[in-house]
């Protein structure tokens, strides 16, 4: 089996985005191979957590995939302040003279968004509306070059996720456990909750979903592109936030928008030189014009949901992030530019947002690097497995209701001539329930052989 067999067989899919079948994504080939560990989004710490303990296995794995897409520069993108984490992977990289080059970032956001990652590097702009690969360059997460290494050297599928639990719990920590875990088991793994009403954020605060409403929580599970769990009282600021409805966000907008344009000075996008994602423009739009402006909604394809307009930039408080999310979901006709021309900002170098800032504007500073308690692995009696983590077509179930599986066993496999990926029992037991949208197993100890 060619090692892009075993990755697409493995189900690995980008584990720090949403979920591209990374077995697709290294099927073209790249001047550039780039690999992303600058972590970007608040507070987070799994993926340091990885490159420590992991440096071995995910530099194996760069070298195979820089192979593989047949790159003639291969990049460690990284904060310059992870330094021990700097260190581990010198270290192995020096041991096995592997061709990897470490491209050290301050400590902004969104260092880690991967077109702004490629421009730092390689000085390209991506096209509007295009991707890295547009440039030369193919971008990965540390998280999926760990279970690329699985994948390839062990042909181990991705049943586990290593998730940061944060915030509001009694002993923040990282927590490793079998994909299709309940948020509730994880919370408990850390201690459970400081608060008796808490809402969660999965994934960072900049970026991430907010559950807020109880059943909500006690539905969610833990999937491949979930890393992290943040744990926060309802009445934080990021939470509320995301709380608004469209018409409220719609009569904020008409009764306090100044058309400053902060939201598109700082708006990295625009500053890389997509000058067409302008969001003070759509907030225009929104709030004067009657009928929608099909023209400028569109732009909002070219948000890629970093947050800084609504959570950094706005001084009168105001969504454009999620006036951009709304349009995203209504307009189906797609953007399409006639630019084939990109130039970066003049000021792009200096509109970067420092993340200690980024973090006071949040209001997060006191969750700012809390001490971790030691990591812990957990063992689930029942898991809820997603069959739709990933980008493309959700997995075609292939297993029934009442059959035994093992750990690591295929359970809905890549539709005919579709994007998806494969998806695995992440633990032995039975399949109580099974459907096009998830696979419960138990893993009551008489049904596991
Ligand atoms: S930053 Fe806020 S007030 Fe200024 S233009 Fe944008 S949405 Fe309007
Ligand atoms: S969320 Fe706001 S700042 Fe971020 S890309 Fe979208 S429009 Fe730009």
């Amino acid at each position: 089996m060619s090692l892009i067999d075993k990755i697409a067989e493995a189900g690995v899919v980008g584990a720090g985005g949403a979920g591209f079948p990374t077995h697709v994504k290294y099927g073209a080939e790249a001047e550039y191979f780039i690999i992303n560990g600058a972590e970007c989004e608040p507070l987070l710490m799994t993926d340091k957590f990885l490159m420590r303990s992991f440096a071995a296995e995910i530099l194996e794995a760069i070298d195979e995939v820089a192979k593989i897409v047949g790159a003639d520069k291969v990049v460690f993108a990284l904060k310059k302040k992870y330094t021990e984490e700097l260190a581990c992977l010198k270290r192995i990289r020096d041991e096995n003279n592997y061709d990897i080059e470490f491209f050290l970032m301050e400590s902004y956001y969104p260092a880690g968004d991967e077109q702004v990652m490629v421009y730092e590097i390689t000085g390209r702009t991506v096209p509007e509306g295009g991707i890295p690969l547009h440039v030369g360059a193919v971008v990965s997460n540390v998280g999926t070059l760990y279970n690329v290494y699985r994948a390839i050297r062990a042909d181990k599928a991705v049943t586990d996720k290593y998730v940061s639990v944060l915030a509001e719990v009694n002993k923040p920590r990282i927590v490793k456990v079998p994909i299709g875990t309940s948020i509730n088991e994880c919370i408990e793994a850390a201690g459970g909750s400081t608060l008796d009403e808490y809402a969660v954020i999965i994934g960072g605060p900049m970026m991430g979903e907010n559950l807020v409403e109880e059943e909500a929580i006690n539905q969610a599970v833990i999937t491949k592109t979930a890393g992290s769990i943040i744990i926060l009282p309802k009445k934080q600021f990021v939470i509320e936030m995301n709380q608004q409805s469209m018409e409220h966000i719609k009569n904020k907008a008409e009764a306090a928008c100044i058309q400053c344009t902060f939201c598109t000075e700082y708006c990295p996008r625009y500053l890389i030189g997509h000058e067409n994602l302008e969001p003070h423009r759509i907030m225009r739009a929104l709030a004067y014009e009657k009928e929608d402006n099909t023209d400028i909604f569109k732009t909002a394809q070219l948000c890629c949901e970093c947050g800084i307009c609504e959570l950094y930039a706005c001084p009168m408080g105001l969504s454009p992030r999620l006036v951009n999310v709304y349009y995203k979901q209504k307009i189906d006709e797609k953007y399409e530019t006639d630019k084939d021309e990109f130039k970066p900002h003049i000021m792009q170098e200096y509109r970067k947002i420092p993340t200690d800032r980024q973090i006071a504007r949040l209001n997060l500073s006191k969750y700012n690097h809390q001490e971790l308690h030691e990591p812990v692995e957990i063992e689930v009696d029942k898991v809820k497995i997603p069959l739709n983590q990933h980008i493309g077509a959700p997995a075609e179930l292939i297993v029934s209701e009442g059959q035994t599986v093992e750990r690591g066993q295929k359970i809905a496999k890549i539709r005919e001539n579709a994007l998806g990926a494969n998806i695995h029992a992440s633990i032995s037991g039975k399949v109580i329930k099974a459907d096009d949208n998830q696979v419960i197993i138990s893993g009551s100890a008489e049904v596991v052989s």
